[in-house]
């Protein structure tokens, strides 16, 4: 069963369920019944630029967010199983759309757009904000957002003011270390207690490598758990 040392496992998981899950991070077993899941429909199902576009099925949601370059897409693709589904970033920061992936006619998975790409003008960097915050405000189907972070850094500003939002609204969150085999196992606990620390959580995050996989059955522990969908 699925180690959760913050709350009991719910079908309904509330809004306000505290985010981080120590237990997954790092245990290196994957959760029974997960490994090597196969996702067998994963399309893009709607890209919007605000919440006139937002899918109204009400489906659950897990939404993912980050620094352009993170690896977001390549997250994104990993644990669906796809190589191109979200788009890598060939065009940093020109990701200007919330884009919305049907999984398995289940749940939708949501990629935000990144931030902080510097080459970005001031004028596109400035929709950033209303587009993300309209997202995260009074979205009843999101269930869960993770928020992903480059494990070999200190969390930038724009790290930290994602962090504080998810907290103002009260949604449960996961920060996700990313690109997890950049730095060798035994480094790992390090750079997640101090990504812990500046950020002040209880939890260190969940460290994940697109290229390794290491991390996606823990990741997906955590999807099926905080939105009651099965997929096994
Ligand atoms: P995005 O802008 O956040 O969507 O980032 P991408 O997924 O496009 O990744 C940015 C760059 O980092 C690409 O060159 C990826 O190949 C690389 N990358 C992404 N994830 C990983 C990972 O887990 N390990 C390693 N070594 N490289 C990664």
């Amino acid at each position: 069963m699925i180690q959760d040392n913050n709350k009991p496992t719910s079908a309904k998981p509330q809004r306000g369920v505290e985010g981080g899950r120590s237990s997954l991070a790092g245990s290196g077993a994957a959760p029974q019944g997960l490994e090597g899941l196969v996702i067998n429909k994963a399309e893009i199902a709607i890209t919007a630029v605000s919440p006139s576009g937002f899918p109204t099925d009400s489906f659950p949601e897990v939404a993912f967010v980050g620094r352009s370059n993170v690896g977001k897409s390549s997250l994104i693709n990993a644990m669906l199983g796809r190589k191109k589904l979200a788009r890598t970033s060939r065009q940093p920061g020109k990701t200007r759309t919330i884009n919305f992936f049907s999984v398995e006619d289940k749940l939708y998975f949501v990629d935000l757009p990144g931030y902080g790409y510097a080459k970005v003008s001031k004028a596109e960097q400035e929709k950033w904000a209303p587009m993300v915050e309209g997202y995260l405000q009074n979205r009843a189907p999101l269930k869960r957002i993770f928020l992903l972070m480059d494990i070999r850094h200190e969390p930038s500003a724009g790290d930290r003011m994602i962090y504080d939002w998810v907290k103002h609204y009260d949604l449960p969150y996961t920060v996700v270390a990313t690109k997890a085999d950049k730095i060798t196992r035994n480094q790992q606990p390090r750079h997640l207690a101090a990504m812990r620390k500046a950020l002040g959580m209880a939890d260190p995050p969940v460290p994940f490598s697109a290229e390794t996989r290491a991390g996606r059955d823990a990741l997906w522990a955590v999807i099926l758990d905080s939105t009651g969908v099965d997929m096994v």
